[in-house]
């Protein structure tokens, strides 16, 4: 079945996360130097400027920072059958915030730091997406 939804296309600096994925691993970079975490991965530290970094698997748990619920998708005749859905930043508990879906839960009872682990969705052959749904709700 083909996957009708866009999806991400891995670049030389992001490839190594989303092989992670495909893993269920959830892959960060750290940076040698400082070793402030950072994502999305890039090729310098934003704290330091150094070009060195280690990749880490980050332990998954999060916590909610904002997020909408999306009730008029767009474009709508690809997402129009998932509404009302959840788009949100998690704060993950290395630090950096990433941008992704809230699942297994009703929209309207998301809150502000409500805690929250990555869940893997298997989009393709290729491409698993990092989302993320309430903690302690299941095994991943
Ligand atoms: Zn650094």
């Amino acid at each position: 079945m083909t996957y009708a939804k866009p999806l991400p296309v891995p670049d030389p600096d992001s490839a190594h996360f989303w092989a992670g994925c495909r893993s269920h691993r959830l892959l960060i970079q750290r940076c040698r130097a400082c070793g402030t975490h950072r994502f999305p991965a890039g090729p310098i530290c934003a704290a330091c400027r150094s070009r060195e970094a280690d990749w880490i698997e980050a332990s998954g748990r999060a916590t909610v920072f904002s997020w909408i619920v999306v009730r008029h998708p767009v474009p709508r005749d690809i997402y129009q059958d998932e509404v009302p859905y959840v788009v949100a930043l998690v704060t993950l508990e290395e630090g950096p915030r990433m941008a992704t879906n809230i699942v297994g839960y009703a929209p309207e009872a998301v809150t502000a730091g409500m805690a929250v682990e990555v869940v893997f969705h298997d989009a393709t052959a290729e491409i698993s997406l990092p989302r993320f749904r309430p903690a302690g709700t299941g095994a991943r």
